[in-house]
């Protein structure tokens, strides 16, 4: 199967091709089709099996159904992981003008505060800053959200952002939810319950 035989737009697949994603990964086979259907989904996948781009595929391509700012947020547990997220975001949205902020702590909250007064489609975030930037950066709300990515939830929660997600998930909307992780523990599924609606689940 290509990216096309699962559903993903011609500009889409033009920059998958670009980044040299000749043909879908298992999970990404498994995730899209899903995804492209409105579902919310739990992806128990490791990093290098392509679960990155199962998620940033079908964001890009509601977005480019419905083109808004601040679509979509995802949340990763590491600087560094939100760092390559944003990356493949900004790698997979070339050709689609895509608009994203990575806000992390470490950086500075002004020029972030810049970027998202220039209203971003995607934010990839850690969540400490992103709480703090709610607080704290005028005009910023995320009531617009459509959809909200969980990478690597095990570590958000053994990283003790469970109650920053707690509050975070009190204000967002009703929206789709990707939730990631590469096993599955009692936290993760408590988490699962609060943050998702009659998800599908996929396996790499
Ligand atoms: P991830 O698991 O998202 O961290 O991705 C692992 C690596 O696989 C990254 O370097 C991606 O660029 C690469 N990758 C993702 N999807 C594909 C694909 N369909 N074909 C080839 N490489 C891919």
């Amino acid at each position: 199967k290509t990216f096309r035989d699962l559903g993903v737009l011609e500009s889409l697949c033009e920059a998958c091709d670009s980044l040299g994603y000749t043909k879908p990964t298992p999970i990404q086979a498994q995730s899209i089709p899903l995804a492209l259907q409105g579902r919310d989904l739990i992806g128990l996948a490791e990093t290098g099996s392509g679960k990155t781009a199962a998620f940033v595929l079908p964001i890009l391509q509601a977005l480019m159904n419905k083109p808004q700012p601040l679509h979509s947020l995802i949340l990763a547990p590491t600087r560094e992981l939100a760092q390559q997220i944003s990356q493949v975001v900004e790698a997979l949205g070339a050709l689609i003008s895509v608009r994203c902020a990575l806000l992390i702590g470490g950086i500075d909250m002004i020029s972030q505060s810049i970027a998202l007064g220039k209203k971003p489609h995607v934010v990839v975030a850690t969540p400490g800053r992103l709480l703090d930037h709610l607080e704290n950066t005028k005009g910023f709300s995320l009531r617009q959200l459509k959809y909200l990515v969980l990478d690597e939830a095990d570590r958000l929660l053994d990283l003790d952002f469970g109650p920053i997600l707690d509050k975070l998930l009190k204000v967002l909307p009703k929206r789709t939810t990707y939730l990631f992780s590469a096993t599955m523990s009692s936290k993760v599924e408590s988490l699962q319950r609060a943050s998702l609606s009659n998800p599908v689940r996929v396996e790499a």
